[in-house]
């Protein structure tokens, strides 16, 4: 597989040089109001290696809203805050059904299947919140994103947070739902405030690649530097990464990437390379179902020309 910078800098600009020339982009999601302003044409990726080169290309300074990419933090989080305890009220199946899917959750007595659709992080962030306030869980959330990253400037962008407050009909839905089996323990309102602005944390694919680190070396920010959580739960996260990180697209993904990734609506993906490189992508335009058309596409590629499949031996 590719190790060698000068080589992956060459695949970086290959991939963002056919990224560039490609008109069917996908569709920027419009559910959230503020999110529709974002322009199609924007494409970003940007890899953190072992050695901790930093590789980037395209829009790689530009911030974008994160949005569901923000489960994968808020589950390091929850998992590091009351460690297995999580686990009787959110699942690890995928679920095959869209990312704001509500029919599972009747069945299964109001635990979602998995932690990265809708209803499994709203539980998420609910276990976070536990007894504080949403400005104190938002502020545990942001925080540690921001030592993840190394970068202080990370924040969440306002705008987002109050569009999606507005309009957020069907994640009130699942948070009212899980209220009454009990999956929630907050009042729905406090939980999906502080899920509203957890979403919209505004990063680049270089601030999300450095953030992305302790997934690729085992729960730590470098090979053998400090730890951000224990090893056990950074494969775990992958392991979800790989089989739930795309919804009812997470087979598809995994085929074509063999990759753990993590995509949100506004068209960001964190992908992870386990030992190899933490991965950011972007580009606005999203496939059927809502994950970034261009980021899938370049993290095939990326995957393609390194050999960093998960499933190719080391
Ligand atoms: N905030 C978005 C929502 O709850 C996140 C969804 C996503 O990125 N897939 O609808």
């Amino acid at each position: 597989s590719v190790s060698d910078p000068d080589r992956l800098r060459e695949i970086v600009a290959e991939i963002c040089d056919h990224m560039a020339g490609q008109t069917d982009r996908g569709a920027v999601a419009d559910y959230i109001p503020e999110l529709a302003r974002v322009d199609p044409g924007r494409f970003a990726l940007t890899l953190v290696t072992h050695e901790g080169e930093v590789i980037a290309g395209g829009d790689a300074d530009t911030p974008f809203s994160i949005q569901s990419v923000s489960k994968v933090f808020a589950l390091a989080v929850a998992l590091g805050r009351i460690g297995d305890a999580l686990w009787s009220r959110v699942g690890r199946e995928p679920s095959g059904d869209p990312f704001n899917s509500i029919v599972q959750l009747e069945h299964e007595r109001g635990i979602p299947r998995n932690p990265f659709i809708n209803a499994g992080a709203i539980a998420v962030t609910d276990a976070i919140l536990a007894r504080s306030e949403p400005r104190e869980a938002l502020g545990q959330i942001l925080q540690f994103v921001r030592y993840l990253a190394g970068d202080d400037d990370i924040a969440i962008d306002p705008a987002v947070a109050k569009s999606e407050t507005a309009t957020g009909w069907r994640n009130a839905a699942l948070a009212n739902f899980m209220r009454g089996f009990g999956t929630i323990e907050r009042h729905p309102d406090k939980t999906l405030g502080t899920y509203f602005h957890q979403c919209a944390i505004a990063m680049t694919t270089t601030q999300l690649a450095h953030a992305g680190r302790f997934l690729a070396f085992d729960g730590a920010l470098s090979p053998g530097g400090s730890r951000a959580i224990a090893p056990r739960m950074a494969r775990q996260i992958n392991a979800l990464m790989l089989t739930c990180g795309h919804y009812d697209g997470s087979g598809e993904f995994a085929f074509r990437v063999g990759l753990p990734g993590k995509s949100g609506v506004g068209g960001g993906i964190l992908a992870v390379a386990p030992g190899r490189a933490s991965i950011g992508a972007w580009s606005p335009g999203l496939n059927a179902v809502g994950n970034s058309h261009l980021a899938s596409m370049a993290l095939e590629m990326l995957a393609d020309r390194t050999g960093w499949s998960v499933f190719a031996p080391k």
